[in-house]
């Protein structure tokens, strides 16, 4: 079962060394103890917000602490973050910096492969145009084309060809 801090809404004084106000404590025989008499000082504060980085952190850290603080509304403690050990948060941020560059490669290579689509569908489009309209000028189909990939191929983009088209004439 994971340690428990708390972040007080007022400042606590530690019940063994009296240091304070505290920022963060567990409860131990129902009277706040400082992280330093608790053993915990040694863990580094991972505020909530990345779900993936607060699991790896959790299963990279041999000993972990839940970050809690109370709601008085809700008249319930609320999770604020995770206490994990240095190396554990270092370790995740890592595997989760290595995702992102990994999706961030995807993204490139799928942005790559879709221009490489909107080439295609350009060409396509120009000759369309040239087909059905064999007096348009070559280059005013090219222009045509072009910007209407470039607004994103389907209806949309074939539709407004088709009035630039009529506008041209
Ligand atoms: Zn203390």
């Amino acid at each position: 079962m994971d340690v428990v801090v708390i972040e007080p809404r007022k400042g606590r004084h530690c019940a063994e060394c009296r240091q304070g106000p505290l920022t963060m404590h567990i409860r131990e025989f129902n009277a706040p103890l400082c992280l330093v008499c608790a053993d915990l000082a040694h863990l580094a504060y991972l505020p909530r917000g990345s779900a993936a980085l607060t699991r790896r952190a959790r299963e990279a850290s041999s000993l972990s602490a839940v970050v809690v603080r109370f709601n008085r509304r809700r008249r319930r403690y609320e999770r604020q973050g995770l206490l994990v050990e240095e190396a554990a948060l270092a370790r995740a941020e890592s595997a989760c910096l290595a995702d992102a560059e990994a999706r961030a490669r995807r993204r490139e290579r799928d942005a790559a492969r879709r221009a490489g689509e909107d080439v295609r569908f350009t060409a396509e489009l120009t000759a369309e145009i040239l087909r059905l309209f064999p007096r348009c000028p070559p280059a005013r189909a090219q222009d045509i084309a072009t910007h209407s990939a470039a607004r994103g191929s389907g209806r949309v983009g074939r539709t407004a060809a088709g009035r630039s088209l009529r506008q041209a004439r």
